[in-house]
């Protein structure tokens, strides 16, 4: 191509998807394939979302509601917050790009842990911003790093709880000691997208900090464990002047309609999430034991995946995988190599990857089977 993009737009990480099932079907020419690699919730929606999707598809002629009152309304009762300390986005995404977008200015820093996930260094770069990258220690944000890390042009310091990839929490000594030492003229974000999965005693109650700190932003969403993940539609909690200036540069129209209508849905129907979450557990359980019988190492999740150390072998174990169906998302993608981080999916799934993971590794790594 002779027209040069613009230097930032070709200084920027590329974001590597897994490949989708169409083109693994066709590339290997299978029947039947598995992804694993994106963390949906692979469970069918609520059905009665999927109702009010179908009863709501005529209105589809109209515009949506600029200021998605009726879900925002939805997510103020159930938080009991001010309804215009609420921003909704097309997937938390675009409220991580708002966010850069609205405080980054050039030469200012955002704070990030290393791995971790890739929009927030993308969407700092694109504002001409810096990226701080502060190793993970033992596959877990380092706090204290993270803090002795902020210098005086840090605008930003993002958290991701669990984090991806590894699944790991931050817990509420190190979120109390991160905001504490926070100056309160930088944001923290908390992208929480899987905090649904986490058992309620290891969570942390974000929501309760906004009264007395006006640095928090919250991001949630309805792509993981609500099984919307492509309707694109996610929520921003956080002090009303932050609220306000990342609406002065949100699109208009940003969320289309039938996400909103089927988020409204969504949250009036918790058992589901719970009944997933349960799902989940029980399942993530399974891999743990399983995995523990053949020696494989593994990292404890708070989320819906699991990271699994592949050694030497990942990329030949990756690809005998794809050669079965199985679409992983490899770890040196995602700042990881040596690992995999799979999507947990549903019981007969998690079998059949299972067999064929440990029987994979096992001949990769020329183990015998314990
Ligand atoms: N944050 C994290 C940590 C994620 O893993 C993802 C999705 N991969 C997102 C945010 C984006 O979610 P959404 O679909 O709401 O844009």
């Amino acid at each position: 191509m002779s027209i040069k993009a613009r230097q930032w737009i070709l200084n920027m990480p590329e974001y590597i998807p897994g490949k989708t099932i169409d083109e693994i079907k066709k590339d290997y020419n299978l029947k039947k394939v598995y992804k694993l690699a994106s963390n949906e919730n692979l469970y069918d929606p609520d059905p009665g979302v999927i109702q009010e999707i179908y009863k709501n598809l005529k209105d589809i002629k109209y515009y949506p509601d600029s200021q998605c009152s009726e879900i925002r309304q939805k997510i103020s009762e159930k938080y009991n917050i001010n309804i215009n300390s609420i921003i909704i986005g097309n997937g938390t995404d675009q409220i991580i790009e708002m966010v850069c977008d609205s405080f980054i200015e050039p030469g200012r820093n955002i704070v990030i842990s290393d791995p971790t996930f890739l929009i927030y260094e993308k969407s700092a770069l694109k504002c001409n911003g810096k990226v701080i990258k502060v190793p993970l220690g033992k596959f877990r944000q380092d706090a204290e790093k993270l803090i002795a890390s902020v210098n005086d042009k840090t605008k930003v310091l993002f958290l991701t709880n669990p984090h991806n990839p590894t699944g790991t929490n931050i817990n509420y000594e190190e979120f109390d000691y991160i905001i504490k030492n926070l100056k309160n003229d930088i944001l923290l974000v908390v992208d929480e997208a899987y905090s649904e999965y986490m058992a309620e005693e290891d969570k942390v109650d974000t929501v309760s900090y906004l009264s007395r700190y006006n640095n928090i932003v919250i991001l949630r969403t309805f792509s993981k464990i609500y099984g919307l993940a492509g309707l694109r539609i996610g929520y921003g909690i956080a002090d009303s002047k932050v609220i306000s200036a990342l609406n002065r540069i949100r699109l208009p129209f940003n969320v289309n309609f039938i996400a909103q209508k089927a988020a409204v849905k969504a949250l009036e129907n918790e058992s589901y999430v719970n009944d997933i979450k349960n799902k989940i557990k029980e399942e993530k359980n399974k891999y743990y034991r399983v995995l523990a019988e053949d020696s494989i190492e593994f990292i404890k999740s708070h989320a819906n995946f699991i990271l699994i150390r592949t050694g030497r072998g990942s990329d030949v174990i990756v690809e005998e995988l794809l050669k079965k169906g199985f679409i992983v998302r490899p770890g040196k993608n995602i700042g990881l190599p040596g690992y995999i981080r799979v999507t947990i999916a549903l019981p007969d799934v998690n079998d059949i990857f299972l067999a064929n993971f440990i029987e994979i590794f096992s001949s990769i790594m020329g183990r015998e089977k314990a």
